[in-house]
């Protein structure tokens, strides 16, 4: 039974509601459904953030959706929803579904849901959504805003809280454990303490969770513009160990961490301003000190710098896929960028202006700064660079080192 939450009271007025999803929310009504705006966007209007995308939840079922609305279309085979298109913005839209009940619910050995995709009401809907804060449903038209699981006082009150008891949830869904620390550090608001305390028992959990799911969570944290918060409240619940198998081991090197946390501040810091990161820059920083200490032992043992790079990457690379997928597209751009780092000691004749015309020059400089700051490198190599690039010839002759 939904407590109904009045305008005058949360003060969400239907002009910060998206177009699109303002005009799937009145199409549907007119066509005799119910219709809300749910989850994280009405979650993020409550704490004034501006919301990354609106979905929409609905008593109708999508083939239902996609009769009232021309450009459509029905997507997913395990979880079917529609795609409303409006111009640039694409809404998605959920008929309401249940949790399955626990007797005929599939689960795997530890309790994992293998399948929720039972249509339901939205009481049902309300429930099987994970923090009381995304469980939230707001009408446009009505501008109220219905709550089944106190979660406007918990939003309200700053705290991140769990539907339902935290065991089951959590043993039904593992992934639940990172989205809480993803979302109490990119919303700043605290964790509930009963939400929080079986994570550390049940972190082992997280081992049966597919790849591709893990690699996901795992980039929607670094690409968050709070990367750094969620990794510290990870250390902080333990929950760093074998998420990327390598951070752990990069951690406890003194340089390792300096770097890392160098790039994620680096990362945040470009998204608030709006900049693109890419993932493969981002997994190449997470592992480039393993790939040192690999290369460093190889060459300590003879082996060519250039060769010995070579086998350090496809090593790492190797032994990090087996656990965090981290797709195959990716690994062309991430070498390219461990490669460059080797010729930014060569400045000498030719070789710096072949450099410059790498068409990934940018993203290795990037990398090479951060080597600096961190001061795993001479900061006047950085600063070389710097100069070099937009130097005119003649300073750029008086630049190079001695061949030889
Ligand atoms: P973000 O700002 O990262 O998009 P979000 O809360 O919108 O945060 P989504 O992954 O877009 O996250 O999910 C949309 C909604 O679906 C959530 O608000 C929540 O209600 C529900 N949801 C998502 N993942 C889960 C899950 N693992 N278990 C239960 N409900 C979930
Ligand atoms: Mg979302």
């Amino acid at each position: 039974n939904a407590q109904v939450i009045p305008f005058a009271l949360h003060g969400v007025p239907r002009e910060q509601i998206s177009y699109g999803a303002k005009r799937v929310t009145d199409g549907l009504q007119a066509a005799g459904f119910k219709a809300f705006v749910v989850g994280g966007a009405v979650r993020d209007l409550l704490l004034d953030k501006i919301p990354k995308d609106f979905d929409v939840a609905t008593d109708a079922t999508p083939e239902e959706v996609k009769r009232v609305f021309r450009r459509s279309r029905i997507i997913g085979r395990r979880f079917r929803l529609v795609h409303v298109m409006f111009g640039e913005e694409l809404v998605e839209v959920a008929t309401f579904r249940c949790m399955i009940d626990t007797e005929d619910a599939q689960t795997d050995a530890h309790g994992r849901l293998l399948r929720d995709n039972e249509f339901g009401d939205q009481e049902q809907d309300a429930a099987r959504r994970d923090f009381t804060a995304n469980a939230l449903f707001y009408d446009p038209t009505t501008q109220e805003i219905y709550d089944y699981h106190q979660g406007y006082q918990d939003t309200r009150n700053g705290v991140l809280r769990i539907i339902g008891d935290p065991l089951v949830r959590y043993r039904e869904d593992p992934v639940r454990m990172l989205r809480a620390v993803r979302l109490s550090a990119k919303l700043g608001i605290a964790l509930d303490p009963v939400t929080a305390a079986p994570i550390a028992q049940l972190k082992s959990l997280l081992d049966n969770v597919p790849e591709a799911r893990m690699l996901d969570e795992v980039l929607k944290m670094l690409l968050s513009g709070r990367s750094v918060e969620c990794i510290q409240q990870l250390r902080k619940m333990e929950l760093h160990h074998g998420l990327l198998p390598l951070l752990d081991v990069i951690m406890e090197q003194p340089m390792g961490e300096k770097f890392i946390m160098l790039a994620l501040k680096n990362t945040d810091e470009r998204l608030s301003q709006e900049k693109s990161v890419s993932p493969a820059f981002l997994f190449a920083c997470l592992l480039w000190h393993e790939v040192l200490s690999v290369w460093n032992g190889l060459v300590a043992k003879g082996e060519r710098p250039l060769g010995a790079m070579h086998i350090a990457m496809d090593e790492v690379l190797a032994r990090q896929k087996k656990k965090l997928a981290i797709p195959h597209r990716h690994d062309a751009v991430m070498k390219e960028i461990w490669l460059m780092q080797q010729r930014f000691d060569q400045r000498a004749g030719q070789r710096p202006y072949r450099l410059l015309e790498q068409p990934r020059f940018r993203a290795g400089f990037d990398f090479l700064l951060l080597r600096c700051a961190s001061n795993e490198v001479d900061n006047d190599l950085g600063l070389w660079w710097d100069e070099f690039q937009d130097a005119s010839e003649a300073r750029r002759q008086e630049m190079l080192q001695p061949e030889g």
